[in-house]
């Protein structure tokens, strides 16, 4: 490649090449990462989320002295909840606080740079990526990593927003030692029913299923264990300040609970993936190997956007992971 520029000059002068050989060649290599340490709109990763997953990446890559952006539009799929369990030394801890703590920590090192802001487009260029954000704003990289999560979609039921997170829960393991022992609804409607009501039961023996409608799988296992499935629809969570109270059917019938559980359908939070061609599998999350990668070379995904598994600890440990892969990438070249 031969470029003809200031900043080709003072990159020769840099690294110790005669300014006077006009044609002599540079790497690309030597090229990003000259541009990259000297222009703030170029950067060896874009981290696209800076949350639970995104932050740990950011700490990692900071760590190994990385020229990082994290580009986040502050909307953590865990904001509706007022504590969040069962993520070692932050038990009982308000998600934005455990966040605000990443960020200060990961702030420290001075190669990572934050930048408040919706991603919007992505395209794959000659020497990595392009990012375009809502504000106008467009940033370069040689890797992406997407740790954007998932957008949970609620029925459009009265009071199940107010309720959600709160007492309305999709996790066991992030909720269910809070409302222990206390009367359980499971709001479900396909074979998973079965199974879900005896991972519950692990908590509570006060259970009773709402399928919000007929319900489309074989009862006879519950109906056995005399659980009580209640077909009605479900017009509204009676509550006090997102504390469930009862629910409500169309028959006109109540039942009081105190915790609803229910697994939300989703949505990518993040298209971008998408539009750039990574491969999203039958579950709706973004594929990735054993390393964090995604199909499309140089593009890495972590957290929620790509597992059923939700909780902190595993957003943190993937995104750890992601950005080790990605230094060793950025050292070693994409297929050492
Ligand atoms: C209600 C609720 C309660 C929970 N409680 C617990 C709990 O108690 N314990 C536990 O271990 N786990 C809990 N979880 C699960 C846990 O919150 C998630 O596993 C974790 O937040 C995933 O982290 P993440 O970084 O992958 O995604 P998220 O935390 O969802 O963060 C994604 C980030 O990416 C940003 N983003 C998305 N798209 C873009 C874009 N285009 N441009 C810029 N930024 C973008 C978002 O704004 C957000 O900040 C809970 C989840 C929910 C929904």
């Amino acid at each position: 490649m031969f470029i003809e520029t200031t900043s080709r000059r003072t990159l020769l002068k840099q690294i110790g090449r005669t300014v006077s050989a006009i044609t002599l060649p540079i790497s690309s290599q030597e090229l990003i990462k000259f541009n990259s340490m000297h222009d703030n709109s170029q950067f060896e990763v874009i981290i696209i989320g800076g949350s639970y997953a995104g932050l740990s990446a950011a700490m990692t890559l900071g760590r190994s002295l990385k020229k990082v952006l994290v580009i986040d539009s502050g909307k953590p799929c865990n904001r509706f909840t007022p504590h969040a369990h069962n993520f070692i030394t932050q038990d009982g801890k308000k998600p934005a606080e455990i966040s605000a703590l990443a960020r200060q920590q990961v702030a420290q090192y001075d190669t990572v740079s934050f930048h408040n802001d919706l991603a919007t487009q992505g395209a794959k260029t000659e020497y990595g990526f392009e990012i375009q954000t809502n504000l106008g704003q467009t940033f370069t990289a040689q890797k992406l990593l997407f740790a954007t999560g998932i957008k949970d979609i609620l029925p459009d039921i009265d009071g199940f927003t107010e309720c959600w997170g709160k007492t309305v829960i999709h996790c066991p393991y992030c909720h269910g030692y809070e409302v222990r022992g206390r009367k359980t609804g499971i709001f479900v409607n396909d074979e998973s029913a079965v199974d879900f009501y005896k991972i519950i039961s692990n908590w509570t023996d006060s259970i009773i299923i709402l399928t919000n409608g007929k319900a489309t799988f074989d009862q006879a296992e519950l109906q056995e264990r005399e659980i009580l499935v209640m077909e009605n629809t479900v017009t509204y969570l009676e509550h006090e300040e997102g504390s469930l109270k009862k629910i409500v059917l169309d028959s006109g019938q109540t039942h009081a609970l105190d915790a609803l559980y229910f697994r939300p359908p989703f949505v990518q939070h993040c298209a971008i993936p998408q539009q750039l061609g990574c491969t999203i599998n039958e579950s709706g999350h973004i594929e990735v190997d054993d390393f964090q990668k995604t199909s499309l070379p140089g593009v890495f995904a972590a957290g929620d956007c790509t597992t059923p598994f939700r909780s902190l600890a595993i957003a943190s440990a993937q995104g750890n992971k992601a950005a080790a892969m990605l230094n060793h990438e950025l050292i070693m070249g994409e297929h050492a």
